[in-house]
């Protein structure tokens, strides 16, 4: 990997091996972990493993990290690409998809790698990093599409590049007249917080608002460390947002859920959106009925301060966006 992108990695687990080793699986489950991290990756940083407790087959920690041999099944209604990006990429590594926002995404490699990822099937370690040449066509497909007016780095993980890389893509858009805003959605700060050093804190330092967006399902999350780096970020003034993913057995829960929003609130994020699960392949032990999803947000109305609760939203399978899961479309 090129500059600084892979110097905090020395202590990641990226194998089942290593799992076993560190004692978050038993011995007797690595060849099956093994198995399903032949088709996706598996990465825990330090911090993660830190959280989790093994002890517990319940922990919401590690339920989002580590692998199920259920992952290998593919359930009925499940696809490879469930918010349906592909019609929507004009160039490659950007998506398309409303009028005035555009994504793009510099590389596919993460902190850590999500069982429940609706990119499973794009993200990984190898992944993606768009080449000079290939980030030069993105960036000058913004620059010559006037309706954009947000540019929205995801991935992956824009925060897995180096300091100076992102850097540059920020300053670059930035001085494009039509953009106004930038957004950077990341689980660095809750996966990888020493990340979030002073160097990458600069790089946001750009002549346009640079809102970070970040990922984040369960009030243990917000350690200490990932408080800090969130301070880091919320000192320099960067705006931040929390987005969520309702998941069985890891925030299914309105004690879960309000915990959840609280400790965002008390690291200075706005509860923003809490998706309801997309059907990649192999993530069904995850889902929860829309029915119960809203259920449990209208139980927190009124018991959480109205800028706590985020907008309970589902990607529409046929490539519409992202639409607020209505009481008609439940169950
Ligand atoms: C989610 C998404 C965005 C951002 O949508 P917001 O509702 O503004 O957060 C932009 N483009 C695409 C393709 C998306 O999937
Ligand atoms: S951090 Fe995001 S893109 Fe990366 S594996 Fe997790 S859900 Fe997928």
């Amino acid at each position: 990997m090129p500059d600084g992108e892979s110097r905090r990695q020395t202590r990641t687990i990226r194998d089942a091996r290593g799992l076993a080793a560190a004692g978050l699986i038993p011995p007797g489950a690595e060849a099956a972990a093994a198995r399903v991290a032949g088709r996706y990756a598996i990465s825990v940083t330090d911090h993660v493993a830190r959280l989790m407790n093994p002890a517990d087959p319940a922990d919401p920690i590690a339920l989002q990290y580590i692998p199920d041999s259920a992952e290998l099944l593919t359930a009925p209604g499940e696809t490879d690409d469930p918010t349906a990006d592909g019609p929507f990429t004009p160039v490659k590594g950007v998506v398309h998809r409303y009028p005035d926002r555009a994504l793009l995404k510099p590389l596919l490699a993460c902190p850590v790698y999500c069982r429940f990822c609706f990119r499973r099937e794009v993200v990984g370690p190898d992944g993606g990093l768009l080449t000079e040449a290939e980030l030069e066509a993105a960036l000058a497909w913004f620059e010559r599409t006037p309706a954009v007016r947000e540019a929205v780095l995801t991935g992956g993980d824009p925060f897995m590049l180096s300091a100076r890389r992102l850097g540059a893509m920020l300053r670059r858009l930035a001085a494009v007249p039509h953009i106004e805003t930038l957004r950077v959605h990341t689980r660095v700060p809750v996966a990888d917080p020493a990340r979030v050093d002073a160097a990458l804190v600069q790089a946001l330092r750009v002549e346009k608002p640079v809102y970070v967006a970040l990922h984040a399902n369960h009030a243990r999350e917000f350690a200490a460390e990932a408080t800090a780096a969130l301070s880091r970020l919320a000192d320099a003034g960067v705006p931040l947002l929390g987005q969520s993913v309702l998941l069985r057995g890891v925030n299914d829960s309105a004690e879960a859920l309000e915990a959840l929003f609280r400790a965002m609130l008390r690291a200075r994020v706005k509860p923003y959106y809490l998706h309801a699960l997309d059907p990649a392949p192999g993530v069904s032990r995850f889902a929860v009925p829309d029915a119960e999803g809203l259920r449990l947000l209208e139980g927190l109305r009124g018991k959480v301060p109205g800028h706590g609760l985020p907008v309970f939203v589902r990607e529409s399978p046929a490539g519409g966006g992202k639409r607020p899961v209505a009481r008609a479309s439940g169950a």
